[in-house]
């Protein structure tokens, strides 16, 4: 048995054993493991991490760790000066879209709601969660840890809250959503962008006092429903705020 000493930074003690949070502590492994086993096996997705360093110099996942190492872990976003070392992540996201496990349904509607690309479907199946994580760039929002462990998953988070409304705020605070939100502009159901479109083209569709009230309409071209800044308008709009942390 080899022996290395691992601490882990900041939100990644979230998911460590109280003892071993906020502290170096040494962990045994047999030789041949990589970095990214030993920090999984600490209960870590490698999806939550953005930076290793082993003796103060950056690895990558696949660094194979050796006797006497010293093991820093850190996650994204952390604000450390990191500026001469690598990080792990090929490339930043350049538009932060998202795919939800199955139980997330309630937070992919709060997230298309804010107008962002968010993937869900109530019968995934992991393999095609993982799949359409790495094959699209999209970050896989989820509460089962054992699927952040997949290689392929670049580009992960592991949602702490359970209430759907918190964790819309959660993912909110923690991909710095609030500036590129574009409140009503998807389909709740679809997640497709909503299109304008004219009062003419969907007056035989709008209900009498509509067609009187309003001028502005879009519609989803996938389903083809027309949306209006109509009676609940206002209370959606607080919601927004809601969401935003506003
Ligand atoms: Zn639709």
């Amino acid at each position: 048995m080899n022996r290395a000493e691992l601490r882990f930074y900041a939100e990644l003690n979230d998911f460590l054993p109280p003892e071993k949070r906020y502290t170096r502590f040494g962990c045994e492994f047999w030789v041949g493991g990589s970095v990214k086993d030993l920090i999984e096996a600490e209960g870590v997705p490698h999806t939550e991490v953005d930076l290793i360093l082993v003796n103060g110099e950056s690895v990558d996942f696949s660094f194979q760790v050796r006797d006497g190492d010293r093991i820093s872990v850190y996650p994204v976003f952390e604000s450390l000066d990191i500026t001469p070392a690598l990080k792990v992540r090929p490339r930043p996201l350049r538009e932060t879209r998202f795919v939800l496990d199955v139980h997330l349904g309630r937070l992919a509607g709060y997230l298309r709601m804010l107008g962002f690309d968010a993937l869900y479907r109530p019968d995934y199946r992991d393999a095609e969660l993982v799949c359409l994580s790495s094959s699209e760039g999209r970050i896989l929002l989820t509460r089962d840890l054992g699927l952040l462990k997949y290689g392929a998953v670049h580009y992960g988070y592991a949602v702490r809250q359970t209430n759907p409304r918190r964790q819309a705020r959660e993912v909110v605070a923690r991909f710095d959503l609030a500036r590129a939100a574009a409140p009503f502009t998807r389909c709740l159901r679809c997640n497709d962008r909503l299109e304008a479109v004219s009062k003419e083209a969907v007056l035989e569709r709008l209900p009498g006092t509509t067609r009187d009230r309003y001028e502005e309409f879009r519609r989803c071209p996938a389903c083809g429903r027309v949306f209006w800044a109509g009676g609940h308008y206002r209370r959606m709009q607080r919601l927004v705020e809601e969401l935003l942390g506003a």
